[in-house]
């Protein structure tokens, strides 16, 4: 496995590549989520890339840039054992430059949910996707569900820039009490933890009401609520369509229930596709 820093040693590398390449980009701290990612590349690809980078024009003013996880080592040993070709760990003078080209997320798509809580967030990481897409020349990119907003633009940059590269929605990874896994997860303490998981049990509780029959947004969002009576603060609950314009009625096959709160000084959020 290779560990590349430098742009041009990506390219090198890149020339003796024979087949399809399978791209996983992330922001490292590695965890299951991630691996299952790698996993599918490695399954689906004959060459698979890793990019680590903590991407810091997705960041806004105030938020965890400095202090979010950052474990090279052991992300290094992860990728090796799950058979990754390359990591590329770039800084972010390789990646930028002064007075930069930007694409921008769309207005309406790109400036709601989270696009309206973290305005400008995703400017940043379409524009650095656009660049990772392009360096690792990918035949396929993973992405999580868990970001689903995220993927949802990604997928729509891939459309209409006509990029050749497939973008591939991978499931959500949860631990063992429903808790959807995060590099974030690292922040919380063990109470902190317990109530995290008023997130995943009100989508339960939101699917559960589906499948039983209840179809109406204005019902089931109450009782989201109350269970997520265990966190500091909630940021949004909405339930989208997959194109992600409001629902006022639950369609099973094209619903997505997000939810975004706050849990001591740690931001989450989760969602299920119904
Ligand atoms: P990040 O390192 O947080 O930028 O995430 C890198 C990729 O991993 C993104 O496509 C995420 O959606 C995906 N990801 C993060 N957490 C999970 C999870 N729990 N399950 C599935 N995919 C995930």
């Amino acid at each position: 496995m290779e560990i590349v820093r430098r742009v041009e040693t990506l390219q090198d590398a890149k020339k003796n590549v024979k087949g399809s390449i399978g791209f996983v980009p992330t922001m490292g701290a590695l965890h299951a989520g991630h691996l299952a990612l790698i996993r599918r590349a490695r399954e689906e690809n004959d060459y698979v890339i890793v990019s680590i980078f903590v991407n810091p024009t997705q960041f806004l003013e105030g938020e965890d840039l400095e202090s979010y996880p950052r474990r090279e080592e052991a992300d290094s040993r992860i990728c090796k054992l799950a058979g990754v070709d390359l990591i590329f760990m770039p800084t972010a003078d390789q990646i930028y430059e002064e007075d930069e080209l930007c694409i921008g997320a769309p207005a309406r798509r790109g400036y709601i949910l989270e696009g309206e809580k973290r305005p400008g967030h995703f400017d940043g990481m379409l524009q650095v996707v656009m660049k990772l897409l392009n360096l690792s020349a990918a035949t396929r990119a993973y992405f999580g569900k868990k970001d689903a907003q995220q993927l949802a633009l990604i997928t729509q940059m891939a459309r209409s820039y006509f990029l050749s590269c497939e973008i591939v929605p991978c499931d959500i990874v949860r631990d063992a009490h429903g808790l959807a896994l995060s590099s974030r997860n690292a922040y919380l303490s063990d109470e902190e933890k317990q109530r995290a998981l008023a997130l995943s049990r009100s989508l339960k509780r939101a699917s559960r009401k589906v499948m039983s029959g209840e179809r109406s947004v204005d019902r089931i969002i109450p009782e989201m609520e109350q269970v997520l009576d265990a966190v500091d603060r909630i940021e949004y609950i909405a339930i989208v369509d997959r194109n992600f314009r409001p629902r006022e009625i639950v369609e099973i096959g094209d619903t997505i229930i997000l939810v975004a709160a706050w849990v001591g000084k740690t931001r989450l959020i989760d969602n299920i596709w119904i």
